[in-house]
């Protein structure tokens, strides 16, 4: 086939039209919209923003304003359309959503190798590379032809996001690793609750502010995965002999089972980052700080991930997908933006971006490429690949993500966070451009 077929003009499908096009790469690019809308978007324009106008942080001492960075660098052109849009705030980056979508569709409008197609696609084509960028609300029709390629087990509708925490936020002398029964190697790092904190976080939880469900979401699907707070509505024990039971978990400092535990689990191997085991929840951001804040252990907790749950379309990533972002079935096909399993506009469009990278790049018979984990796209694909399946869940980018700085660990300590932070996105820009040279794509 002369040109690669792209499902989906939202972010990651169109940046990833772009990156193809900027190559020199013809691209039919199909979007349902406005024909057929989605539960969440409300115009035919591509890029369309379904919620807030923000794209986060624009300071590189934040993960995601050093991932927007990088994405400046690798030409893109939602970066193009927010820089172009740019409304003040402060130190975010937030964008006037009308003229984003415009400048998004006219530029590919304009592209003489971007043919825009408006229908839906309900099955994958059958021959040719082709880039699935679906959304996390993809339609029926090709979500029951992608499960196909990724297995019904790999393939999700809603997500059930647990809050994650930095490990170095954490109190270590309060907590205690154990696993239950003293199974395993004692990988759970766990926070004890006498019945008064017991009693007096349920409370908290059941008063706390929660974020209501989008009319299309539909409570029922949340039956396998209970938001922690309506499990708490359920009757003051119910969390005890749920996620908070602590049987086979005895504190070396009392010699017993505490009243209550929250289980942490780590999220990766530098073992950084830390996951509230069953905590997903629907609680508004700044109520997890305060609510969570409560348990012992956690009174200074960072959080790198907010809990949520959300109609979500997304795969097991670690099964299904190599780190070129080809899918392990099909190699031909791509998956791109959320649904690949990052989550967030930008982090979706940095999977567009290199999904359309590696198509280009096989399209003129070279091999894909994948970004060093030093970097940010890198440091997601990692998490994608290196994730536990069993316990898959969508990620935002986070510092968490990435390899620790090779320095001592106690000089490493010793660094203020922001100093920190700012080696690390220096490094990771240095390695970006080094890569970049030795692709030949600089
Ligand atoms: P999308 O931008 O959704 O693009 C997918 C495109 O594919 C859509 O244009 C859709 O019409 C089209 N499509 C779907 N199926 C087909 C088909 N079969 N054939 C042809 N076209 C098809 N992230 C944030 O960072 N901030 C937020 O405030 C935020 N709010 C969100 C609110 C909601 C309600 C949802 C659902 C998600 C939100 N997200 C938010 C998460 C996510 O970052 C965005 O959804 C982001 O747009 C994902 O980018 P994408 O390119 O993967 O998907």
């Amino acid at each position: 086939p002369e040109r690669v077929t792209i499902i989906g003009g939202g972010l990651a499908g169109s940046e990833a039209a772009w990156q193809l096009a900027r190559r020199g790469v013809p691209v039919r690019l199909y979007e349902m919209r406005p024909r057929k809308l989605t539960p969440a978007h409300r115009t035919g324009k591509l890029g369309e923003l379904v919620c807030s106008n923000s794209l986060r942080s624009k300071e590189i001492t934040s993960a995601v304003g050093l991932l927007k960075e990088e994405m400046r660098r690798l030409g893109s052109l939602v970066m193009e359309a927010a820089l172009a849009s740019e409304v003040p705030a402060g130190k975010a980056l937030a964008v006037d959503r009308e003229r984003f979508a415009e400048y998004i569709t006219r530029r590919l409008s304009e592209h003489p190798l971007v043919e825009i197609v408006r229908e839906e696609v309900r099955e994958i084509p059958r021959e040719g590379l082709v880039i699935v960028a679906t959304g996390p609300l993809t339609s029926e029709a090709l979500a029951e032809d992608l499960k196909r390629l990724t297995g019904e087990d790999y393939f999700h509708f809603y997500d059930a996001i647990a809050p994650i925490v930095y490990a170095d936020s954490l109190d270590w002398e309060k907590v205690f690793r154990a696993d239950r029964y003293g199974e395993g190697e004692g990988a759970y790092v766990n926070c004890p609750l006498t019945k008064e904190e017991y009693e007096r976080f349920v409370e908290a939880l059941l008063s706390a502010e929660k974020v209501p469900l989008h009319p299309f979401e539909e409570p029922r699907y949340f039956e396998g995965c209970l938001p922690i707070e309506v499990m708490a509505e359920r009757g003051r024990d119910t969390l005890r002999y749920g996620p908070m039971k602590p049987v086979g978990l005895v504190d070396p400092r009392t010699g017993r089972e505490p009243y209550a535990v929250v289980q942490l689990r780590p999220e990766n191997r530098e073992g950084t980052l830390y996951n509230l085991v069953g905590f997903q929840t629907k609680l508004k951001y700044h109520e997890q700080e305060r609510v969570f804040r409560m348990i012992p252990g956690l009174e200074r907790a960072e959080f790198a991930r907010y809990g949520s749950i959300h109609r979500n379309s997304f795969v097991c990533a670690p099964r299904v997908l190599r780190p070129t972002l080809q899918l392990k079935a099909e190699p031909r096909v791509f998956l791109a933006g959320q649904i690949t399993g990052v989550e967030g506009y930008v982090e979706s469009t940095a999977m567009g971006l290199l999904a359309g990278m590696n198509a280009a790049r096989i399209f003129r018979g070279k091999d894909p490429v994948v970004p060093p984990p030093e970097t940010a796209h890198g440091a997601l694909v990692r998490y994608l690949m290196e994730a536990d399946p069993r316990h898959f869940q969508p990620m935002n980018v986070n510092w968490g993500l990435f390899p620790p700085l090779s320095l001592p660990p106690k000089e490493r300590k010793r660094l203020p966070k922001r100093e920190r932070y700012r080696l690390m996105a220096e490094r990771a820009l240095l390695r970006l451009e080094e890569w970049l040279r030795e692709i030949g794509e600089a």
